[in-house]
């Protein structure tokens, strides 16, 4: 049989006839570390669950297909992705990053950068004169992050890895907040596509992982090397709880997007909001680039209050004030002392992460309730 494109049919038929044991329907859990051999010499396929283990193998398969990608290696946290990724660089090669991406990969650059390891150069990716100015300073990787954590702005992908690909650097996308169900960087040229999975793919706010995809075979080898020796793979366990989280994650990605969309219009008429960050607002400055490069415009907005974000985060009683997202529960929280506040003060400033921003992940309730406890919100004001 052919392989299924339909993000729909890859998530249904993940697994389906896996189980040779008992021919369960749902793919079972092998939860053993180790496997096994027959002999000295035989090794089987799977002997040692840190190097292979078959629910590891079956989330892979279908991630990677989402991607439209080859290779997936699953790990076990979005940023032992991003370390794996890092890994694959000489020591102290340059990688130009966004001057506004998510804190932890700015935290873990900079730390990186403390050792001698890597050299980041954090810049305005959608200055055009920057990134090319930035990118003849010897530059091995381009890290993308499209649309950006928490500001939604969006970088032309395909543009910047060609850029990257005429000096001969890597690029990887993370496309976490986006899902391959409304972006596939891989064939927008990125040679790498990273995703915390902790987030929309498992959906369900009840474990840590990530993904690293892509289509080159040696590539590929040299991560699963380094996923083993630095022992950076995801568990049997959350694997398979993943896989069982990501059966409905073409569902809710459509219905939490529709729910965002109603958000956001709704915000933008607040006469206590000073502006709304949503890539599905007509007002939305990059929407050219949105029908680009995006099947859709995605769960997360993001918006300003005129007056104290702490009251406006606190009131709330069906949202929840929690640094996550992709989750089924609707999340709000204030990046400048949440989720960036590794980035220091000025790089904040620089980034435009300032303190009167609220990010919201928008979850599975009914778009009305929402509504009402956005305006409890806005009356503690
Ligand atoms: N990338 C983005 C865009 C994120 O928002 C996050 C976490 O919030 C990560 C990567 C890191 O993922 P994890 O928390 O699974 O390590």
């Amino acid at each position: 049989m052919s392989k299924p494109e339909g993000h729909g049919t890859i998530v249904a038929s993940a697994g389906v006839t896996d189980d040779p044991t008992y021919r369960g329907v749902a793919p079972p859990l092998w939860a053993s570390d180790t496997f096994e051999w027959d002999g000295p010499e035989d090794k089987p396929d799977y002997d040692y669950s840190r190097t292979v283990s078959p629910n590891r193998d079956l989330l892979a398969r279908a991630i990677a297909e989402l991607e439209g990608g080859k290779h997936c290696a699953v790990t076990n946290s979005g940023q032992s992705a991003a370390l794996l990724a890092l890994l694959q660089l000489e020591p102290g090669a340059t990688v130009l990053a966004p001057h506004d991406c998510y804190g932890g990969t700015y935290r873990l650059l900079q730390g990186l950068e403390r050792k001698g390891l890597v050299r980041p150069l954090f810049v305005d990716q959608n200055d055009d004169d920057m990134f090319a100015m930035a990118l003849q300073q010897d530059v091995r990787l381009v890290w993308l992050e499209s649309p950006s954590n928490p500001l939604l702005r969006l970088v032309p992908i395909a543009q910047r890895c060609a850029q990257a690909k005429s000096v001969g650097a890597l690029t990887i996308c993370d496309n976490t907040l986006l899902t391959p169900c409304r972006q596939q960087p891989l064939k927008l040229g990125a040679d790498l596509v990273l995703h915390s999975t902790t987030k929309a793919i498992n959906g369900h706010n009840d474990l840590f992982g990530g993904a690293l995809i892509s289509n080159d075979d040696g590539l590929a080898e040299q991560i699963a090397w380094w996923a083993n020796a630095a022992g950076l793979s995801g568990s049997a366990y959350d694997s398979w709880q993943t896989l069982r989280g990501m059966r409905t994650l073409p569902l809710r990605v459509a219905r939490q997007e529709e729910t965002a969309l109603k958000l956001a219009q709704w915000l933008e008429g607040h006469p206590q909001v000073a502006a709304v960050h949503y890539p599905g607002l007509e007002s939305f400055p990059q929407r050219a680039l949105v029908e680009a490069q995006q099947s859709g415009p995605g769960f997360m907005v993001s918006f300003r209050v005129n007056g104290s974000v702490a009251l406006f985060a606190k009131a709330p009683e069906l949202i929840t004030l929690a640094s996550s997202l992709g989750g089924f529960a609707t999340l709000v929280c204030t990046p400048a002392s949440m989720t960036h506040r590794g980035m220091p003060p000025e790089a904040q400033a620089e980034a435009g992460i300032t303190p009167d921003l609220i990010r919201m992940s928008v979850g599975l309730e009914d778009a009305d309730d929402l509504i009402g406890d956005l305006s409890r919100g806005f009356a503690a004001l």
